[in-house]
């Protein structure tokens, strides 16, 4: 039996009907940029979200670049971000010519660790970016403080936290924009590319939605140099249909995620640390071991597929060669990237083959 990391056409096989049926009434309708469909989206994530508005965008990265710009990040800016994320954060910073301020995670959760945060803010400082890794939520309240002390804003990136409360609200609104992507792995993922920001503050939906479309509110008149990064009405549809399935699906993360969490529990290896205020949505179930290849090759020869997020921290890779950072610097990020290793989640995944994983994870000796 084979078990891969991801069976991405399974929730599609899932809903075919009804994802079949919201495409045709796109395709009917002869309107194939935004529009009513891309707009209905938008009003149903803002209330999923708990937030006053969405804008639709064409990826997770668009959302991050033009929450930025809304903000009016540029050269001489910096922006802190976590160390050990997906390198879409940094490349976002970068994008608008501002300097991606690398934090280092707590060990515990993965995510941004604000006494960190705090030591690393200058008078350059513009936002900071927390990320919801795997799924869980960063620790937003002292993150909101450190902003409201310093006068800075708080661009929250949640392409992997649909869902995710933390301290029983929803993320979508904490900070002054929250960015999504719908990238067909997230939790709530598009049949292709789709991204879009939350917010409560009308002024800044209304910069990102002028910016998506060429700077433009009205047809051929450009008040600034915008982008073309408009949600595919066609994408919207389906995110529709998905969006009424997310809680079912994220309670069965949950279930799964439980399942690995006890049956692993005397295994010796370092499980998810879920801190009391967080309700984490699974995007990833991310166990630790120094014996991480081994592990990952013995589950290989079982047939079972596993993933690693992320395998070279972004200050290793050659994109950002040029900030010349020291290899050697930022060793927490360096130390997950050998030691985590992602375990098969998605919300079709069988009870056997859960069993199956961790009978594996069992069996080997693991110190
Ligand atoms: C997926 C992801 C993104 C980027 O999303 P795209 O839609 O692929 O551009 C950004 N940040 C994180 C943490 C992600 O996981």
């Amino acid at each position: 039996m084979k078990i891969p990391f991801l069976d991405l056409g399974a929730s599609y096989r899932e809903l075919k009907p009804e994802i079949d049926t919201a495409v045709s009434r796109v395709l009917d309708s002869g309107w194939y940029i935004l529009g009513p469909e891309v707009d209905a989206f938008e009003a149903e994530w803002a209330e999923y979200c708990e937030a006053n508005h969405a804008v639709g965008l064409a990826n997770g990265l668009d959302a991050l670049i033009l929450a930025l710009r809304a903000l009016d990040v540029g050269p001489g800016d910096e922006v802190i971000v976590p160390s050990n994320t997906y390198i879409a954060t940094w490349m976002a910073v970068s994008a608008v010519g501002a300097t991606p301020v690398p934090v280092e995670p707590d060990p515990a959760t993965h995510n941004i660790d604000p006494p960190r945060i705090a030591a690393a803010i200058t008078p350059q400082t513009k936002v900071l970016l927390p990320v919801h890794l795997y799924g869980q939520p960063a620790d937003l309240d002292p993150i909101l403080t450190l902003a409201r002390q310093h006068g800075i804003k708080v661009v929250e990136d949640a392409a992997q936290a649909h869902g995710a409360r933390y301290k029983g609200k929803r993320i979508g609104a904490h900070g002054d924009i929250v960015c999504w992507s719908f990238y067909p792995g997230k939790n709530l993922g598009a049949l292709g590319d789709g991204g879009a920001i939350t917010t409560n503050r009308p002024e800044l939906a209304d910069k990102v939605q002028v910016l998506r479309n060429y700077g433009s509110r009205v047809k051929y008149v450009n008040e600034v140099q915008g982008v073309n990064s408009r949600l595919d009405p066609i994408q919207a549809a389906v995110l529709r249909v998905k969006l009424k399935h997310l809680d079912e699906w994220t309670d069965r993360r949950r279930e799964i995620a439980d399942l690995y969490t006890k049956g692993l529990e005397s295994s010796g290896l370092i499980l998810p640390h879920v801190p009391d205020w967080a309700a984490p949505v699974w995007h990833l179930y991310v166990i630790r071991s120094t014996e991480r290849d081994a592990l990952q090759q013995r589950l290989a020869a079982a047939d079972i597929g596993t993933l690693i997020h992320y395998p070279i921290p972004p200050h290793m890779q050659e994109a950002y060669a040029r900030l010349g950072m020291a290899v050697n610097d930022f060793t927490l990020a360096r130390q997950m990237a050998e030691e985590v290793l992602s375990l098969p989640i998605w919300p079709q995944m069988d009870a056997k083959s859960i069993n199956l994983v961790t009978t594996q994870l069992m069996q080997g000796e693991i110190s």
